[in-house]
């Protein structure tokens, strides 16, 4: 879904001499019969319809090879009264050259709703950056003029409920219905081609006369987002027009797309932490849509991914896998006999991860289709040359593109419209089946509890992390999911787990008592949160509720995306399946707003919060600035309540405001007589600079949306910016460096892009650029990295005693270029954990970084990186690659005596010191000797969390090889001149599913400058 990053600067004039062969299969303009001797509607023109002559003589001019149309769009149909997509962009749909704004779209899609009957627009909300975002429906006006009540019947086929699941009603609904066929453009800003293509098509389903296209327009309401990144395709548009004008240069790559985040804003379906995610989904949902159909570029020339390949999400219904066959053929099928070539479906794209857009619709009882088309980022026509593995004729591609082509946006416009013309059509023609099939996956779902299960998930009303809880549920809020609380206490029964037969069972009897172990119950509090799986939409709680596996032995070996997500697990809260259907008889009510309890409870003036690790205690530091807050470094008792370690104590504020700003964040205060007895130590707003390279800033979007959501100020400054700041220290606490996404080396955080040629990559504001910056950052010229000043700089910062948190590749590179002694950073060799969720365990619970933390804490991890640490500087860490063995020499006796020495007596060797994975090997004596080399123990690395033994490490997703990272370090405080370097092997903030390990990055913060709270010092 990337395009490759290919030079758009090319030559338009070289047209392939190959081409020439298939100049016999020149499309001809003349329209066909309506009706074909296969009984289906002709793809053609009507013939009585006149042509825009002018724009048609375009399109035939700007289509590179007569192969790469149809006849579906080789033509404009002529209207008196509608203006075509030439009145706002000065040229046709896909020209050269012209790239429209989404300013642009909106007002020719407007213009068309003011000329025709047939369209209509609505606005669906806004984005980070306060841009528009709409929907456009075309459809016949009495469609149009009735939609509320199709509406209402297309909500009765949505919740079966509502009609008893009564298949005779459901029949007389599908009977009357006009389906909703969604289409969603450029979610991708650098795949620019749909929205051009998207106002063409919106046109042609307003105006065109011929049968083919009327029946779609009488028969279902195309519903058009021809722009879902605004702000991503506003910034594209800049960089296209910088690069009209100034031809001869190289670029800007497009560092920044949407606010946040680039290429994931289609990896958000799970976590809706975007707005364009939010916004789609409700209009989706809203409109009780039958299929979203997402519009990228990156394959040539039309690659259906929805068929895709295996592993296929576990949770969604057969159903819509065997609708996905039956589109996918049927396009890949009318398209081939139109001639055109590299159309295919199935390829390489696994269905697993539910994060992409399009699964909105796969997770809410719909159709979800996603197509690649050719496009070369931006609007030049070039000559394009394709990788043997991009051509090459394979089963699923038996009319493969061609070697080498020239490509236009106008080639890839005729490729998207054709595409969605023929799906359309083919929908239509068969919207009775995919009605009734909607409603009947709906139904299906309404059934879950008795078929196949769960009957619900439920979360405790004791949670010990209310606020977490409280967005877990609001997050499956956003997806349309009902929730439900319980009004009294229940009891539900477990489900009996099968022990696989022992083999050393001694006798029959015992074999048999392994064979029935005791029923178990568990019982939930009133008030306890229950999430129904007999509702509508329960395949999307289910998803990502429950645990994922990836087997190590599945023939697909290169997962597309993240292999497991289990929601609960990385909030860090309770959540049960619960297959007991007596669950269900609860009684129990729908819940509209979730809040956990949040106040002040007690009498007294010093106030205490539990430390739980709730990412809200943080917004409430930077809430109340002008507070005394303490953090207790032991647990206490105080008031009759058991107070963790961690724990706040805060002084200077009113119960007013105190009670007023905890209820708002879902805190529960407790106001003491007098201060506790315990150890504490300030917990300051320390000052935050979060960095950032001009590499990719992808990665760290998601820490910078997490901050914001949190409000968490911060300085957002790039590894420019470092050596141009005198003094760090007098500025910052704490610095920030989140992962840059891929790890580029050393040299290229330090060096950047290379500027040993080329002209200047700037990044601003300009006449032709005005959108570049938004609230982010910009600079003169994107090429130059951090610099050799920079890291002095940085080293200086820490030194100094300032806090440095790097996570993932950014602990590489503090480890590789030495701004950290005793740890080293490995790479795996055999290892392959695919974005999985990984168990952890506190190792140091003394640690500030831990605060709120319990012995086992799930993360996300993507391959290591593997820390390893050492009491040695210079050394290379222990690291684990097999199994260990330990054998005695070859010599007398038994595996487990001692050998011995002929001729003397046996001498006992001194005991081996042993040290557990995680930890550094103890100092030997000989190492001692001058040991210059031995890191003074106040100077050795502190592991916070390491990673859980092997058996444990899989809690979702894929894990293979997990033997390499098991137990080694996952959370590591180095100490360095007076501040720490803080590494984080595991990544804890991630497209908005990883809030369990959020606190463990506001510890750090919160405790910047007590982080040896609680330590203690090995003796040599
Ligand atoms: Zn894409």
């Amino acid at each position: 879904m990337a395009i490759p990053e290919k030079n758009m600067t090319g030559s338009r004039k070289v047209r392939n001499a190959a081409l020439g062969i298939f100049s016999a299969l020149v499309l001809i303009l003349a329209p066909l019969p309506a009706r074909a001797a296969d009984g289906e509607t002709a793809p053609a023109r009507d013939a009585k319809q006149a042509i825009d002559e002018q724009y048609t003589a375009k399109i035939q001019k700007y289509t590179t090879a007569p192969f790469f149309t149809s006849p579906l769009v080789n033509y404009l149909p002529a209207s008196n009264t509608v203006p075509t997509p030439e009145a706002v962009l000065g040229d046709i749909a896909g020209a050269p050259d012209v790239l429209p704004y989404a300013e642009d779209v909106y007002k020719y899609m407007r213009l068309l709703e003011k000329a025709s009957p047939r369209v209509k627009v609505f606005s669906i909300g806004t984005t980070e950056e306060g841009r528009e975002m709409i929907a456009v429906a075309v459809s016949s006006p009495e469609n149009l003029k009735n939609l509320e009540e199709n509406r209402a019947r297309l909500t009765k086929l949505a919740d079966p409920r509502t009609i008893k699941l009564d298949d005779a009603e459901a029949d007389k609904l599908v009977a009357q219905a006009v389906p909703v066929y969604y289409i969603t453009g450029t979610i991708h800003s650098p795949e620019t081609g749909a929205p051009t293509a998207l106002m063409e098509l919106a046109y042609r389903l307003a105006v065109d006369e011929s049968p083919y296209v009327r029946e779609i327009r009488d028969g279902t309401i195309t519903l058009i987002t021809p722009v879902v990144e605004v702000d991503g395709r506003d910034r594209m548009v800049d960089i296209y027009r910088w690069h009209l004008a100034h031809p001869k240069d190289f670029y800007p790559p497009l560092i920044y797309w949407g606010k946040y985040v680039a290429h994931d804003n289609n990896r958000d379906a799970m976590g809706v932490t975007l707005k364009l995610t939010e916004n789609v989904l409700n209009t989706y949902v809203g409109w009780k849509a039958q299929v979203l159909h997402d519009l990228h570029e990156s394959v040539p020339y039309l690659y259906d991914n929805t068929v895709g390949d295996g592993p296929y999400n576990a949770w969604v219904d057969p159903i819509l896998t065997d609708e996905w066959q039956m589109i996918g053929a049927r396009n890949v099928a009318d398209m081939t006999k139109f001639g055109m070539p590299g159309v295919f479906t199935h390829g390489d794209f696994d269905t697993w991860s539910p994060g992409y857009l399009m699964f909105i619709a796969a997770m809410h009882n719909g159709i979800s289709r996603l197509y690649e088309t050719f496009g070369n980022g931006g609007a030049d026509t070039q000559e394009r040359t394709l990788d043997p593995e991009e051509y090459a004729r394979t089963w699923w591609r038996q009319n493969p593109p061609l070697p080498k082509a020239l490509w236009s946006q106008r080639d890839n416009n005729n490729y998207e419209q054709t595409g969605l013309l023929t799906s359309l059509h083919y929908f239509n023609e068969n919207k009775r089946l995919f009605l009734k099939n909607f409603y009947l996956k709906a139904k299906r779902s309404v059934m879950k509890p008795a078929a196949e299960g769960p009957a619900a998930y439920v979360l405790p009303a004791d949670e010990s992390r209310p606020g977490l809880q409280s967005e877990l549920l609001r997050v499956l809020q956003k997806q349309a999911v009902e929730i439900s609380r319980a009004k009294s206490a229940f009891t539900v029964s477990l489900p009996v787990k099968k022990e696989k037969p022992k083999k050393e069972a001694k006798d029959a009897k015992e074999a048999d008592k392994e064979k029935k172990p005791e029923p178990t119950t568990r019982d939930f509090p009133s008030g306890s949160y229950i999430i129904r799986m007999d509702q509508p939409y329960a395949r999307i709680a289910d998803a990502l509720l429950d645990h994922q596996y990836w087997s190590p032995d599945d023939p697909q070996k290169t997962p597309y995306d993240d292999t497991g997500w289990t929601f609960g697990e990385l909030f860090g809260v309770q959540v049960a399946r619960v297959t007991d259907l007596k669950v269900l008889d609860t009684p129990m009510e729908h819940v509209v707003n979730v809040h956990g309890p949040g106040g002040v409870k007690g009498d007294g003036t010093v106030f205490a919060i539990n430390n739980n690790a709730e990412p809200a205690l943080a917004t409430l530091r930077y809430k109340m600035k002008d507070a005394a807050m303490e953090a207790a470094e032991e647990q206490f008792d105080s008031s009759g309540k058991k107070f963790t370690r961690g724990s706040l104590i805060i002084r200077n504020l009113t119960r007013t405001d105190l009670d007023r700003a905890a209820a708002d964040l879902g805190l529960q205060v407790v106001a003491l007589g007098a201060a506790p007895s315990v150890k504490t130590h300030p917990v300051r707003a320390a000052r935050v600079a979060f960095v950032h390279t001009w590499l990719s800033t992808q990665t760290e979007g998601w820490w910078r949306l997490a901050l914001d959501d949190l409000k968490v100020p911060y300085d957002y400054i790039s590894t420019q910016k470092i050596a141009k700041i005198d003094d760090l220290n007098a500025k910052y606490d704490v610095i920030l460096f989140p992962p840059v996404g891929y790890f580029p080396g050393p040299t290229a955080i330090i060096s950047g892009m290379p500027a040993a040629w080329g002209n200047p990559l700037p990044w601003k504001n300009t006449p032709e650029t005005p959108n570049l910056v938004g609230k982010n950052d910009s600079t003169d010229d994107m090429r130059p990295g951090l610099g050799w000043d920079g890291l002095a700089k940085l080293q200086a910062f820490v030194q100094k005693g300032g806090v440095l948190l790097t996570a993932t590749d950014t602990s590489r590179f503090v480890t590789e270029i030495g701004l950290v002694t005793g740890v080293t950073a490995h790479t795996s060799e055999h290892m392959k954990i695919v974005g999985a969720v990984v168990g952890t365990r506190l190792v140091d619970g003394g640690s500030p970084i831990a605060y709120g933390y319990e012995e086992k804490v799930a993360a996300y991890c993507d391959n290591g990186p593997i820390f390893s640490l050492s009491s040695i500087a210079g050394a290379r860490g222990r690291r684990r690659l097999g199994n260990e063995s330990h054998t005695r020499p070859t010599g007398r006796g038994t595996a487990d005596d001692p050998d011995f020495t002929v001729g003397r007596p046996t001498v006992e060797a001194p005991e081996e010191p042993t040290s557990e994975i995680w930890e550094a090997p103890p100092v030997t004596d000989e190492q001692r000797r001058n040991g210059f080399r031995v890191i003074p123990p106040a100077n050795r690395a502190r592991v916070i969390f390491r990673y859980a033994d092997k058996k444990d490490l899989l809690i979702s997703g894929l894990v293979e090889g997990g033997d390499e990272i098991a137990q080694h370090p996952a959370v590591v405080d180095v100490p360095a001149g007076k501040g720490h370097v803080v590494l984080f092997s595991i990544n804890p903030v991630y497209r908005g599913e990883t809030r369990g390990t959020y606190s463990i990055v506001l510890n750090t913060i919160l405790n910047f400058d007590s982080l040896d709270a609680g330590r203690k010092l090995a003796e040599k």
